[in-house]
């Protein structure tokens, strides 16, 4: 007899409705006794943004375990683009759970890794012969690019920027600049990783002078680093199109092509991490397109394959093939079921709607929130590209971070059933990442409970000024 398996009947739900709904307050009861739980179990090493628990989500919502369906800024930190329920994916990849789920590439293959591949080495900025590798992780792709340009360039130094980002493993977090809460206590970290200066046209020193100063500027620290710790010794200069948990910062128009320039002339290799800003966030595919510059290597994972773990390097055939055979690789990198999920992702970016509504998503916001900067004395300034946008928090003329402001605007938001995040080296900053297809109307209402909300805690934070004048000249 031939044994067969049968395939449990695939149960249908209703489709999640978009809009927000309170049902208890947030987080609920049913969220509190879990999160209680959870504090038994799961170490007290993971923070939480807001504890509630998911039951399902979709689109622009997320449906908490008390019934609350809360409006999705966050979409599981620039992951969940295309929505955390996507009929491509749940399709492509339950179709793929019904074949294998993993025989592991460096055993046996399977074609969906060389069809991902394909796609990045089509999609990824530069007119040069591609080649890609898959991982599972965004620290992973990042520590595999550094491997890349060192194997490929006999050199070990990495130069990195102020304000970056790139993870959590012992290579990655000394790449990061943020000592808490992701450094903090877990050194010492590898060597040969120099920090230079970024091009924040907000905070740099040349600020005043616009942002073709605040460029120049920060090219002459890259050029003074690189000269004092000798550029031929540079493998690699990593950088972020626009930074991510750094405080959604878009460098000074010029930036990134003035370092493809430096990158060139000392042979170093430029790796470009668009693991945050990449996959269509910013309303083109790669964020480094709005500045007409291609890296060497670029790096891709969150919103790769909608929330299935896979990353990718892709770039220069020759650096990616100066690797020694066997010396790249990882059990689970570019497991089937996320190649799946990522050829769903690419399937839906095909007729360019996903682009267009990240470009509708930054009208809309801009509309609401940068009018901010002038009706407050604490928004410093409304900034981003396409749907990853940010409001920062400070004091007018000093510019002093108002985190103690970001944290409670997000509080207020959070009550109200929408999910926001903040970010930044001083946590001053609100960020926002809606699901790219996020419809207009929970949109504006997720807006409209932000706007309210800046502008209540702008006229407490007013009022308390002027009650401290007021004491102080009685
Ligand atoms: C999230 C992130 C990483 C790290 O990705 P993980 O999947 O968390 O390891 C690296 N670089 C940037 C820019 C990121 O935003």
């Amino acid at each position: 007899m031939t044994e067969t398996l049968a395939a449990p009947a695939a149960p249908q739900l209703a489709p999640l409705p978009q809009s927000r709904h309170l049902a208890t307050s947030i987080p609920g009861p049913r969220s509190l006794a879990l999160h209680a739980e959870r504090q038994a179990h799961v170490t007290d090493g993971f923070g939480v943004a807001l504890p509630v628990f998911v039951d399902r989500a979709d689109g622009g919502i997320l449906q908490d375990v008390d019934g609350n369906r809360i409006i999705d800024f966050a979409s599981g930190i620039a992951v969940t683009s295309i929505g955390a329920s996507h009929a491509g994916v749940r399709e492509r990849v339950a179709r793929q759970l019904e074949r294998f789920t993993h025989t592991c590439f460096m055993v046996t293959e399977y074609e969906s890794f060389t069809q991902v591949a394909k796609w990045l080495n089509e999609h990824v900025p530069g007119a040069f012969d591609k080649r890609t590798a898959l991982f599972s992780t965004g620290a992973e792709a990042v520590e595999n690019a550094v491997k890349i340009a060192r194997s490929a360039t006999g050199r070990d130094k990495v130069l990195v920027f102020d304000e970056a980002y790139h993870g959590r493993s012992l290579l990655t977090m000394a790449m990061t600049a943020k000592v808490s809460p992701y450094k903090l206590n877990f050194g010492p970290f590898p060597a040969e990783v120099v920090r230079t200066s970024s091009a924040n046209p907000l905070r740099s020193p040349a600020a005043a002078q616009g942002p073709e100063a605040v460029t120049a500027a920060a090219l002459a620290d890259v050029e003074a680093t690189l000269a004092e710790h000798g550029p031929e010794e540079f493998a690699a200069m990593v950088i972020e199109p626009i930074q991510g948990e750094g405080g959604f910062v878009v460098p000074a128009p010029g930036f990134l092509a003035g370092l493809r320039a430096i990158a060139d002339r000392h042979g170093i290799v430029l790796v470009l991490d668009e693991i945050q800003a990449g996959m269509g966030r910013t309303g083109t595919l790669f964020a480094s397109e709005h500045e007409g510059v291609a890296g060497d290597l670029t790096l891709s994972a969150k919103a790769l394959a909608d929330g299935v773990p896979l990353s990718a390097v892709t770039g220069r055939a020759d650096l990616m093939n100066a690797v020694h055979p066997g010396g790249l690789g990882g059990t689970y990198a570019g497991n089937p079921l996320a190649c799946e999920a990522a050829l769903a992702v690419f399937e839906a970016f095909e007729d360019g709607s996903l682009l267009a509504n990240a470009r509708s998503i930054e009208a809309a916001a801009r509309e609401a929130l940068a009018p901010l900067a002038e009706e407050t004395d604490v928004v410093a300034e409304f900034r981003g590209r396409g749907a990853m946008l940010a409001v920062e928090f400070a004091d007018r003329g000093t510019l002093a971070p108002r985190a103690d402001l970001a944290k409670a605007v997000s509080e207020r938001c959070h009550a109200q059933g929408v999910l926001t995040l903040t970010c930044g080296t001083h946590g001053n900053i609100i960020r926002l990442l809606p699901p790219l297809v996020i419809g207009p109307h929970l949109l504006a209402d997720g807006l409209r409970v932000l706007r309210k909300a800046i502008l209540a805690v702008a006229a407490e934070s007013a009022a308390a000024v002027s009650n401290t004048a007021v004491s102080n000249a009685v």
